[in-house]
């Protein structure tokens, strides 16, 4: 049996305040009343968002995700926040490898392999960002690319494994407006799959959501979310409008 969701996964960045999170939150837990999706929704907001946000949102409606979370179990690590913090507000889900901390916290392929499995540790399902920037693309490395950041998720057993949603996102998609087309999200869709299959068997790579992000919208959702091995997407700038948001939920 195919086990595999689409999912689609908000990712707020540094955006809002506690109240105007709230409010979103609100609005898209609101919005989805009216909807039965043929996807999962989550959405991904700032570690002091996590609480308050828990507490207005349907869970058997809309997931919750944080954004990041350390490297380190407990202790003199001033300012982070483990993945035992994020999961005893209720969040079910982490953000880790995004382009953004790989570029700007120097987020390494071991970093994210303590990150990934103090998350697991705790019960949260991983979004595990991969993708390539302008340069290796324009050099057609993107395959070399992502199969080199797999390895961060590529240590852990296949009952480990079945708790990562993979996001594939070209940096240069990123905030840019500049979409992959829906043939190249599926291209190196196919690929990462492919690589799953190597690793952990033709099943386990079956049931692997693969998400793609990068300028997603409701103006293209529907075309990316047709592919095969597009199983929903990780979405940025359109996550923080309650109607782009649910405009892409809907494009399935
Ligand atoms: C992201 O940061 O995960 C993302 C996909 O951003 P955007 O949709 O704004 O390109």
């Amino acid at each position: 049996m195919n086990m595999r969701k689409n999912i689609v996964a908000g990712n707020w960045k540094m955006n809002t305040t506690v109240p105007e999170g709230v409010k979103l939150a609100s609005e898209v837990n609101e919005a989805l009343k009216g909807v039965t999706p043929k996807c999962d929704v989550v959405i991904g907001v700032p570690f002091t968002h996590l609480t308050a946000v828990k507490a207005v949102i349907d869970s058997e409606k809309l997931g919750l995700s944080a954004e990041n979370c350390a490297d380190k179990v407990k202790g003199a690590y001033t300012g982070e926040v483990s993945a035992a913090m994020v999961a005893s507000t209720g969040a079910n889900y982490v953000i880790l490898g995004h382009s953004e901390r790989r570029a700007y916290y120097h987020e390494t392929v071991e970093i994210l392999a303590e990150k990934v499995k103090l998350a697991l540790e705790n019960g949260l399902k991983v979004i595990f960002c991969i993708g390539e920037v302008l340069e290796e693309r324009e050099a057609n490395k993107q395959n070399e690319v992502v199969a080199a950041q797999l390895a961060s998720v590529f240590g852990l057993t296949a009952e480990e494994f079945a708790n990562i949603i993979l996001a594939y996102e070209p940096v240069w998609a990123i905030g840019t407006g500049k979409t992959a087309t829906d043939d190249q999200a599926e291209e190196i869709h196919a690929f990462i799959r492919s690589l799953i299959a190597e690793k952990y068997g033709e099943q386990v790579a079956e049931d692997t959501t693969i998400l793609y992000g990068g300028s997603c919208k409701p103006s293209n959702a529907k075309a990316l979310f047709a592919k095969p091995n597009v199983d929903g997407g990780l979405i940025g700038g359109a996550s923080l409008d309650a109607e782009s948001f649910m405009g892409i939920v809907t494009a399935f």
